[in-house]
């Protein structure tokens, strides 16, 4: 018999020599009571939270709260069925309707997860004979939903708006096209110049999506992303979002202003053959979603953070993901995996919870500590932050 797991031998390996240095497994850390967005318990220890997606420190917010426990009480605890069958709640709907209002978009369709959403739509769109034009770096969702369509993956060089252009030229002008972009990438928390990559899409005939799972809510006057900030929202054929970041649950969904959207419902198998959301995360999105089209003040104190944080870490010597801040992600950037697997832990006995990242999931081999920022964290505590990555960094000697 052929062990099919001895595939991953080497990484069995690897991950062997590290936890043999005394380093802890970064990928197994236990958040033993969680206080806030901002504060857990973790290893028996107070620790801030700078690795969580809680871009808007929604998951304790009083009124979220409430409309789940509501809705768990009216509607108990989970739908048992698919969203085509017996998974339609009026809270499914609701959820589906707040969405409409915060883009200001006609159809909108929500699925079990972001990674989901991205599985159902790419591949519901793009099949055999397609094209899909995407940058390099994009998110394991998007390849993975190239990978079940079947379609031809055409990938361009990051944040590459010559790059796309010059592979979209090359490619037979009947073709079926559906180049994909993301607002923010997560690993170096950059933007992409959607304005002109949009523009390009549109001059050789590709229909477009954007992910913007780590812009919602705080990027663009409104919170819609990077498409609302650069100008172009009325432009992009698709919006793909999740409720696992800003909005401080879980779910996935698609926005779009397209005629026949709605026959996605029932051609999109990530869509139809799985599960519904249980109403009480459904009453919980739609809550977080309403109130996050008026919350200028958090978007504000959320760009404070971030733009304090970059400087002062850069000001300690870090090398850093951005020239400066462009999201709530500020990427640190280790020489490699075992150094930044000692920061790490040294960040974790000071008291702060950061993102280990590695590759595969990171460009370019790079081993990152990925600092989320939330607009929940008081500036006092971005001060507190940097003196811990101060104390860290020359225990470890990273500075
Ligand atoms: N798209 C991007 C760009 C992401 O970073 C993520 C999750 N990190 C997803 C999609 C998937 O979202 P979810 O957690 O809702 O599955």
């Amino acid at each position: 018999m052929t062990d099919l797991l001895s595939k991953f031998d080497p990484l069995i390996e690897e991950r062997e020599t590290l936890l043999a240095t005394g380093v802890k497994d970064p990928f197994s850390l236990v958040m033993e009571e969680v206080l806030s967005p901002t504060v857990a318990i973790c290893n028996g220890r107070e620790t801030i939270l700078l690795g969580t997606y809680n871009y808007m420190g929604m998951t304790f917010d009083d009124d979220v709260r409430q409309a789940g426990l509501k809705a768990l009480e009216d509607f108990g605890s989970g739908t048992t069925g698919s969203r085509v069958l017996n998974g339609t709640y009026s809270p499914h709907k609701d959820c589906e309707e707040a969405l409409k209002e915060f883009y200001a978009m006609d159809h909108a369709m929500v699925f079990s997860t972001g990674y989901q959403a991205n599985l159902g739509i790419i591949s519901t769109l793009a099949g055999k004979g397609d094209y899909v034009i995407l940058d390099i770096d994009s998110h394991a969702s998007i390849y993975d939903g190239c990978a079940m369509g079947n379609a031809e993956i055409v990938a361009f060089r990051h944040n590459d708006a010559e790059a796309l252009e010059k592979r979209l030229k090359r490619l037979p002008a009947e073709a079926g096209k559906l180049v994909v972009l993301e607002g923010v990438y997560s690993m170096l928390g950059d933007v992409a110049p959607l304005k002109e990559m949009i523009r390009i899409c549109k001059e050789n005939g590709a229909m477009t999506l954007v992910d913007e799972a780590h812009s919602m809510g705080f990027i663009g006057e409104n919170g819609r992303g990077v498409v609302e900030d650069q100008g172009v929202i009325d432009d992009v054929d698709f919006i793909i979002g999740t409720f696992s970041k800003s909005v401080g649950t879980v779910g996935g969904f698609c926005v779009s202003n397209h005629p026949k959207f709605e026959i996605m419902r029932l051609v999109c198998r990530p869509y139809v053959f799985t599960a519904s959301l249980p109403p009480s995360v459904m009453a919980t999105a739609s809550t977080s979603i309403r109130k996050l089209m008026h919350s200028g003040n958090k978007r504000a104190h959320l760009w404070e953070n971030s733009k304090k944080l970059h400087k002062g870490l850069r000001d300690l010597g870090f090398e850093l993901g951005t020239p400066e801040a462009q999201s709530a992600i500020i990427a640190v950037i280790m020489p490699n995996l075992e150094k930044g697997a000692m920061m790490w832990q040294a960040l974790l006995e000071e008291g702060l919870y950061v993102n280990l990242a590695r590759p595969p999931a990171t460009p370019a081999n790079m081993t990152l500590l990925r600092c989320s920022l939330c607009a929940e964290h008081t500036s006092e505590q971005v001060d507190q932050i940097l003196g811990m990555f101060e104390a860290a960094g020359k225990a470890v000697g990273a500075i």
